[in-house]
């Protein structure tokens, strides 16, 4: 962090900067220009942070230069991470792809559509128990019952659980199903939410916010490392832009921009992204080549009776067609289908 006096700032100003910064146990390196003093900090930025060193007089601007966020960052970690969701790698030299329904509907609809996701070659099952809706009017989830439906199904195909948890009060109980938990866009900022999935230790999932820029995303996931739980990948799911063709805009910059900032595994949600089936092919050939560790679409056997998102859900033929993509491109990037 660097301090930039005012010009001309009184001596006494820039001391009592040194002051405060030296009483935390930092150190300040003081650098008198002809017309500017600037105070270089080092230590513990988390310390002089909350000073607002900002508002001290005769200080003009303080600057950051390490991020502000430290367990998820490479700074911290430099190696990129793999993290197991019931013994499935999501990390790097692999690729993911995670499918199911948007929903749990039915015992019969979770298993048909597990079924569809086991064949293409998916490795682990996606599907909400709750779902956190826009309308109060629209179909909630089926709360526990779903998540009895997808440990069946489990049970059943093999498949690992990934599912959405939106209530803290919930995180022990959606734990005792899931293998992995979801934080969805809307509860990316939801800060007790993302404390209670950090400190129950199980997998998660963490959607970036629809309105969240990578750094708001990147400290969504220090709340849980915080709790000691590094085991997250991040999802990027379409941000909110004017663009009113697609559901979300696909940030498919993130992938790079975050692969350079933190060590976390990212995938990519082409269903939430484009909103649209005949969307979902194509963005994912972009999240391979673009260097996602995996991807996550919503199937359903009949997606024209579909409780929630039926027009972003993939039918067998398509789900069939991205399986061929996922099976030959990311081996030529250097990755091998999880
Ligand atoms: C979902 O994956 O089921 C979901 C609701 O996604 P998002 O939070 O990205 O909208």
């Amino acid at each position: 962090m660097v301090v930039v006096m005012a010009p001309g700032a009184a001596d006494e100003h820039i001391q009592a900067v040194v002051d405060r910064v030296e009483s935390a146990g930092g150190q300040a390196f003081v650098s008198r220009g002809v017309s500017r003093t600037i105070i270089g900090l080092v230590g513990d930025v988390t310390l002089f942070g909350g000073f607002d060193l900002g508002a001290m007089p005769g200080v003009s601007d303080v600057v950051r230069v390490s991020t502000p966020y430290k367990l998820v960052s490479r700074e911290h970690h430099p190696s990129m991470s793999t993290v197991e969701v019931g013994g499935v790698p999501i990390g790097p030299g692999t690729f993911t792809l995670v499918a199911g329904p948007c929903a749990v509907e039915t015992p019969e609809q979770t298993l048909a559509a597990a079924q569809m996701a086991k064949a293409a070659g998916a490795t682990l099952l996606r599907g909400g128990a709750y779902k956190p809706r826009t309308s109060p009017y629209a179909f909630q989830g089926l709360g526990e019952r779903g998540l009895k439906i997808l440990a069946d199904v489990r049970a059943e195909t093999g498949l690992p659980v990934v599912t959405e948890v939106v209530d803290a009060h919930d995180v022990e109980l959606v734990a005792s199903y899931a293998d992995m938990l979801q934080i969805g866009t809307r509860n990316a900022a939801n800060f007790g939410l993302l404390q209670a999935v950090g400190a129950i230790g199980k997998p998660v999932l963490l959607k970036r916010g629809m309105s969240a820029t990578i750094e708001e995303w990147l400290m969504a996931a220090e709340y849980i490392a915080q709790r000691g739980n590094l085991d997250i990948v991040l999802c990027e799911r379409g941000i909110r832009t004017f663009e009113t063709a697609t559901r979300n805009t696909l940030d498919i910059s993130a992938v790079p921009v975050v692969n350079a900032l933190s060590h976390l595994p990212v995938m990519i949600d082409p269903s939430h992204s484009g909103g649209r089936r005949d969307l979902v092919l194509p963005l994912s050939r972009a999240a391979i080549a673009v260097g996602a560790d995996g991807i996550l679409v919503d199937v359903h056997p009949h997606p024209e009776t579909a409780l929630c998102d039926g027009p972003q859900a993939l039918v067998d033929a398509d789900l069939r067609a991205l399986a061929a993509v996922v099976r030959q491109l990311p081996p030529l990037l250097g990755r091998a289908p999880a």
